[in-house]
């Protein structure tokens, strides 16, 4: 039986044995995913245990996306272009880095909630990992444009400057958010985890698609996206289910039906 995790600190609160579970049995193939606590400084010798005790891969969480991507000897062209790593898989001595945050999150736009990404004006509160992660993928569809607004200028800034070469891009300061409508808001900064709602104009999202990364609870973003009359909302659960899709491909080969898990979790 083949051996899979995730690692993270603190990783009690991970859904991802669960989904995991799930594309297992869809598939009729036997796996064990556990959940790993790794100590804060020591990421690379408990994943060398995992690895020393035949584990096939694993998924990355907070706070270690960076550790595994220096942990890599391998990097997809997603995982290069995001710095970071959520899924690894060993093949002997090769360590493959791959990220597929963001192919998880235009998965889940494109696919489960029909959002057309090509041509449209996006705009992305933050400039941390994980808008990192996503800008690639997302830029793939050709946006019209594509705005990172973070709390800090110079990340949303720098960002633009190194996502460029793949599309039209922008970065300012939250502050510098116009009043004025755009096609789709996503909210990648991690406001929402302490309550809060990003400082912006009201009337962006006036009939946008407004989609907040984080789950499991209703967050202000999702607040103030209903009370600035957006003409849909999402939480992150898709994301979240289909970069594990993705991760599960990676080490499988087999492609999980993500619907049907993602349905089994708003359910729970
Ligand atoms: P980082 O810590 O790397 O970045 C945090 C970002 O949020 C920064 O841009 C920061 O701005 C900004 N920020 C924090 N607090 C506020 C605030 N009160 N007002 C405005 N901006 C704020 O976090 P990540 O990029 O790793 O994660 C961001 C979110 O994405 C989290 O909620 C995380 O849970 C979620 N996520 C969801 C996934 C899914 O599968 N659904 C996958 C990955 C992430 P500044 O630069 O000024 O500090």
């Amino acid at each position: 039986m083949k051996r899979y995790a995730v690692f993270g600190n603190p990783i009690e609160h991970s859904l991802s044995p669960n989904i995991h579970a799930q594309f297992a049995e869809q598939m009729g193939i036997d796996i064990s995913y556990e959940k790993i606590l790794a100590p804060i400084d020591e990421f690379a010798t408990t994943a060398d245990a995992f690895i020393n005790q035949g584990g096939s891969g694993f998924n990355i969480t907070v706070p270690f996306k960076l550790d595994a991507f220096k942990f890599a000897n391998q990097h997809t062209a997603y995982a290069k272009t995001a710095g970071a790593v959520n899924t690894v898989k060993i093949n002997g001595s090769d360590i493959l880095g791959e990220n597929t945050d963001g192919v998880g999150l235009v998965r889940d736009l494109t696919q489960n909630l029909n959002v057309d990404l090509t041509n449209k004006t996006i705009l992305i509160l933050g400039a941390g990992g994980a808008t990192r992660g996503v800008l690639l993928p997302l830029l793939e569809h050709n946006p019209k444009r594509l705005m990172i607004a973070n709390r800090t200028t110079s990340k949303a800034v720098q960002l633009c400057k190194d996502f460029s070469k793949y599309g039209n891009t922008c970065g300012f300061g939250l502050e510098k958010v116009k009043d004025a409508p755009v096609d789709i808001i996503i909210n990648a900064t991690s406001a929402s985890l302490n309550n809060q709602m990003p400082d912006i104009a009201n009337g962006c999202a006036n009939d946008a698609i407004c989609y907040d990364l984080m789950y499991g609870k209703q967050s202000p973003f999702m607040d103030w996206a209903k009370a600035n009359s957006a003409s849909a909302i999402s939480d992150g659960l898709g994301m979240l289910v289909e970069q594990a899709g993705a991760s599960f491909e990676l080490w499988t080969g087999k492609k999980p039906n993500t619907q049907a898990v993602l349905q089994t979790l708003r359910l729970a």
